[in-house]
């Protein structure tokens, strides 16, 4: 028989918050009115995370994994769970147990008033260095700015989403997949739960700065367009300034001819101008680049393993 609820984990080298996460995932929806599946999806770990998690799927049916053939990202990981998911709710959690699951069942009593989307929101975030946490906090803002798309600040993938919204989701072709955006995105009811963001269990983020960047990214390329029309406005502002700066230079020169020194102003403009035509281009080449990466049209992940697999 189908579940009532599928609980989606993404893993990438989890070995030392993978038995804690399932036991304090299992206590809490043991509680639950409904059965359940628990949903392990091994982002390419390269330490034990794997043997681990086949171990705990073999020891309790309820648990499934899925396990890519190497690292394709948290999003992809999140994205494949909610594939996999055969609930009527589908919860998406952090493996390291920063966000509560004591929270879920907070999260299934709204979605039992009727609302799709259910995402906690942070009210506070414990054990994140303060860079991190600088960080996290301009970005949303940022990209709320960015973006005409109502996407709430302060949350994560933590969240359930209804069953309907779900098969929305997993239809959308894209392969940059910024999930909380698209799931601001498909609309429905949407309500928060507040909850305050605990400190890592174990190990350490896995997210580098690297990683963040890519995120950064895809999130602004997936949801705005505003990048692309800068480059014009700089343009203009450039092409303006130039040619009054022109004229004033040629007035000059015929009443007192060239002066040595504009030639090295000259040439500090020169370069100025050089430097903003280039991030223009490279504002045009993070869309391009992702273009690319959807035209090639490769599949989002590759699975190594499935354990059941039976669907
Ligand atoms: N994760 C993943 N693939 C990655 C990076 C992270 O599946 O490439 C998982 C990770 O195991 C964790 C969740 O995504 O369950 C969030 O990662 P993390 O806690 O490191 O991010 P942070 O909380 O520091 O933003
Ligand atoms: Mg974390």
């Amino acid at each position: 028989m189908a579940p009532v609820y599928s609980i989606v984990v993404p893993l990438y080298n989890e070995e030392e918050v993978i038995a804690e996460a399932y036991r304090r995932l299992t206590a809490v929806m043991e509680q639950a009115d409904g059965a359940y599946e628990l949903i392990l999806v091994d982002d390419g770990s390269r330490d034990k995370t794997k043997a681990m998690a086949r171990e705990i799927c073999e020891r309790d049916n309820r648990v499934r994994l899925l396990s890519f053939s190497r690292n394709f990202g948290h999003q992809t990981a999140i994205t494949a769970g909610m594939e996999r998911a055969r609930g009527q709710a589908i919860v998406v959690i952090d493996a390291d147990m920063q966000d509560p699951p004591e929270v879920v069942l907070q999260m299934i009593a709204k979605w039992k008033e009727g609302y799709g989307v259910v995402y906690g929101q942070r009210t506070q975030r414990k054990g994140e260095t303060a860079f991190k946490k600088m960080t996290a906090s301009v970005f949303y803002r940022f990209l709320r700015h960015m973006t005409d798309v109502d996407i709430p600040v302060d949350t994560g993938d933590f969240r359930l989403i209804s069953r309907e919204v779900r098969d929305v989701l997993v239809s959308l072709p894209e392969r940059n997949r910024y999930v909380r955006g698209l799931v601001s995105w498909v609309g429905f009811q949407q309500a928060a739960v507040p909850y305050t963001r605990e400190e890592r269990f174990a190990g350490v983020s896995k997210y580098p700065l690297r990683k963040m960047l890519r995120f950064a990214g895809d999130a602004v390329v997936s949801f705005s367009t505003k990048p692309l029309k800068w480059p014009r406005m700089l343009g203009i502002l450039t092409a303006v300034s130039g040619v009054g700066y022109l004229i004033a230079l040629l007035i000059r020169a015929l009443a007192v001819g060239v002066d040595q020194g504009e030639i090295k102003l000259m040439l500090g403009v020169l370069l100025f101008v050089l430097g903003i035509f280039m991030l223009a281009l490279g504002f045009v080449a993070s869309y391009i680049s992702r273009i690319y990466d959807e035209a090639r049209g490769r599949p989002l992940y590759i699975i190594e393993e499935e354990t059941p697999r039976d669907n």
